[in-house]
């Protein structure tokens, strides 16, 4: 379920970025992740909700085409956090485009 909303949303565009902090680009410390800065967040620009590193690399698993290794992940703490990490990035762009909808009627 969280590979398809992924999927999806990195075919309109909206891919969250998961490499390095979308703030300063560092690869290291990724600690957390604001749907609205568009990806994760190291400890030092740390926004939005706090994440587990597991998470981070099967959302890049997911999102790099390596949906079988982002499968194999048996820690449920990880795989309950992809979900809900899913679900707010869903909510986030469907929001958006529901409230740029309502504005352009
Ligand atoms: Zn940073």
């Amino acid at each position: 379920m969280p590979a398809f909303f992924m999927k999806v949303l990195a075919s309109e565009g909206f891919a969250p970025h998961v490499e390095s902090c979308v703030e300063c680009g560092t690869e290291d410390d990724l600690v957390s992740f604001d749907p609205a800065a568009g990806g994760v967040l190291c400890g030092l620009h740390r926004r939005g909700r706090s994440v587990k590193s597991g998470s981070i690399d099967a959302i890049g698993d997911i999102l790099g085409g390596r949906l079988r290794v982002a499968l194999e992940v048996d820690d449920v703490s990880v795989i309950h956090e992809v979900d809900q990490l899913a679900i707010e990035l869903m909510e986030y762009h469907l929001e958006r485009r529901i409230r740029s909808v309502r504005v352009v009627e």
